[in-house]
């Protein structure tokens, strides 16, 4: 896929992304960021805290699904839009499903360690054809945006360590067209996944989570 086939607003939010990445590498983490956005509205960001919290599980998608859901005040996000600079590995994958995000932009391919790339969380359709009350049908994905300027900043951070992972081939800038796939119509939310996500704030919250 061709930075063309990006649309301007998103073409923004993953120049914000990118930008955010490079100033976590002033932290000492790896450039990985993620950003949010609900309906073209900017809603939270992050970047990888792994480092500084001394916690594997604090990827910057994590944390950024963690704050959009506490900013919007529920745990459906499906009208949002996440941004990353790499694809999602398999745990923030299926947060992501769990969360219902409507749409998934990515720069970098992650081939070993990817939720689509390497295993099918992303877009699994049993997820949510068995539990449609907590999983919404697989989110919109699009691979390769500003995927130059995404491995600009890992080369940035250490040139000898991106060579490695350049030559493993653990993250990569291949584009083939193949990878821009959508399990819902259009980027529209239907008024199955409307009923499902009432039915998981009004039920399943209320009496199975409480
Ligand atoms: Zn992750």
């Amino acid at each position: 896929m061709t930075i063309q086939e990006f649309d301007t607003p998103d073409i923004a939010f993953m120049e914000r992304c990118v930008s955010l990445a490079r100033s976590g590498v002033a932290r000492g983490e790896y450039p990985f960021a993620a950003v949010i956005s609900r309906r073209g509205q900017f809603v939270c960001e992050a970047h990888n805290r792994v480092r500084c919290d001394g916690d594997v599980t604090r990827h910057a998608e994590m944390v950024a699904l963690s704050e959009a859901q506490r900013t919007l005040n529920t745990t459906s996000l499906d009208d949002c839009t996440l941004y990353s600079t790499v694809e999602p590995c398999a745990m923030c994958a299926y947060a992501i499903r769990e969360s219902r995000v409507g749409r998934v932009i990515s720069g970098l391919r992650s081939p070993v360690m990817g939720g689509y790339s390497r295993w099918d969380i992303l877009v699994d359709r049993g997820l949510s054809s068995r539990l449609p009350e907590v999983f919404s049908n697989p989110p919109e994905i699009q691979l390769g945006c500003l995927h130059e300027e995404v491995r600009e900043a890992f080369r940035g951070r250490h040139p000898l360590i991106w060579r490695a992972i350049e030559a493993r081939k653990i993250f990569t800038a291949e584009t083939d067209g193949a990878h821009s796939r959508s399990g819902r119509a259009g980027s529209g939310i239907n008024l199955k996944d409307r009923a499902m996500s009432w039915a998981r704030t009004v039920i399943l919250d209320r009496f199975w989570r409480a």
